[in-house]
């Protein structure tokens, strides 16, 4: 018995739903990749994103996933032995870190915990303490997609400041992009990098890097710098040279179309957006904790991320059976707990192309399960979150 046919819905952080246009841009044949068509795409797609950073600073494109673009960031502003330090607020940040440790660097984490975002009065007191300005990059992430947190990217930038410490300021927007207000050179950042398979609607595969003119000077003696990374060779004369080879054509009009249909709704009405149905879940979240067994990961509720909510399980209550249902009975994949909180937590994903539908069907389903699995949860959650889009969203 089960009431899914048709379209499985994904949400997952990533991949995410991607919309039938941006899907149907693909299909049509591939660009002379010499061709003045192409050059424009690439042109067009380098200016956009330096839009989404907002930076004045250039782009560059990647044919990798997030991984790849961290290896970037790292290969072109490090050298070995540079002492970099983390900001944890779950897994992300730790794992570039960890990425960085690989490449040569010394790296150091600034201890946070899973439930919490990073403190920046702990980031200044600890640049603080560098008097030598050891420290050559700080790393950190705008929502941590395990834990559910978003930190206060500009709240760090000016704790970075008021320590008046020359670290290049490295940020990792891969779950937050195109979702949420991000300000690269309003907030004092030196270096932004994303990805395409989460807010911006793309198939994975693609991935962005963003720097400004104190990254590029850095950039000028790192040690790590290796070819199909390397910024410098990136810049050179030849179109060939931008994605160091083969232009990932495809990918492209998919990005294309992506970003054409951000502008058109507008990055503000996309962030609301965001941030209404987030608050739904959040809403439903709430009421369903009422019942003792589940609960926000993230306990301050300002730090509660508005692309993703990690909801935790307790008193031997599975999340895997809850996740097994919703898949297999009604078609709604959930995203499953990683890192630290593997076998313990569910993650309802909200970003990218979500609507009132996917997310009011989601919750929906997720009640259903709650409920035919015995699963003790307060009543009405998802009432909760129309109510708060009834009062929210205005006529
Ligand atoms: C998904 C994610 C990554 C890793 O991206 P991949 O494309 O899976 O390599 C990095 N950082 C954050 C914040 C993410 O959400």
């Amino acid at each position: 018995m089960a009431v899914r046919a048709g379209r499985e819905f994904l949400a997952i952080p990533g991949p995410t739903n991607m919309p039938d246009a941006v899907l149907q841009a693909m299909h049509r044949p591939a660009l002379d990749i010499y061709s003045k068509e192409m050059f424009e795409l690439t042109d067009s797609l380098l200016r956009d994103l330096s839009r989404l950073f907002a930076t004045k600073g250039k782009s560059y494109i990647y044919i990798a996933n997030g991984h790849g673009a961290w290896e970037a960031v790292i290969s072109n502003v490090l050298s070995r032995g540079d002492k970099v330090l983390v900001l944890e607020s779950g897994r992300f940040a730790v794992g570039w870190g960890n990425a960085a440790a690989a490449m040569g660097a010394d790296v150091e984490v600034l201890k946070g915990d899973w439930r919490r975002a990073v403190r920046p009065a702990e980031v200044e007191a600890r640049l603080r303490e560098d008097k030598e300005h050891k420290i050559k990059a700080i790393m950190v992430v705008q929502i941590d997609t395990a834990s559910g947190a978003v930190n206060d990217i500009e709240a760090i930038g000016k704790a970075i400041k008021a320590a008046d410490h020359p670290a290049l300021y490295m940020v990792d927007t891969v779950a937050s992009l195109g979702c949420m207000p991000f300000q690269m050179d309003a907030w004092g950042i030196d270096v932004a990098m994303s990805g395409s398979q989460k807010g911006l609607m793309t198939p994975p595969g693609l991935s962005f890097v963003a720097m400004n003119d104190r990254a590029r000077e850095v950039h000028k003696t790192a040690g790590m710098r290796t070819p199909y990374w390397d910024w410098t060779e990136r810049d050179g004369s030849e179109h060939y040279s931008k994605y160091a080879g083969t232009a990932p054509v495809h990918l492209l009009f998919a990005l294309r179309q992506a970003i054409d249909m951000l502008f058109q709704e507008k990055l503000e009405n996309a962030f609301l957006r965001h941030h209404l149905l987030g608050e739904a879940v959040r809403r439903a979240v709430g009421v369903w904790a009422e019942g003792q067994v589940l609960g926000f990961n993230i306990t301050e509720a300002s730090e509660r991320s508005d692309t993703v909510t990690t909801v935790v399980m307790s008193n031997g209550h599975d999340p895997v059976a809850l996740q097994t249902y919703c898949k297999e009975k009604c078609g709604v994949v959930l995203g499953t707990g990683i890192g630290e909180l593997r076998g313990q937590a569910f993650r309802i994903a909200h970003m990218g192309h979500v609507n009132a539908p996917m997310i009011l069907g989601t919750l929906g389903v997720i009640e259903v399960g709650l409920q035919a699995l015995n699963i003790p949860h307060g009543k009405g959650g998802t009432e909760a979150a129309i109510n708060w889009l009834g009062e929210s969203v205005h006529a």
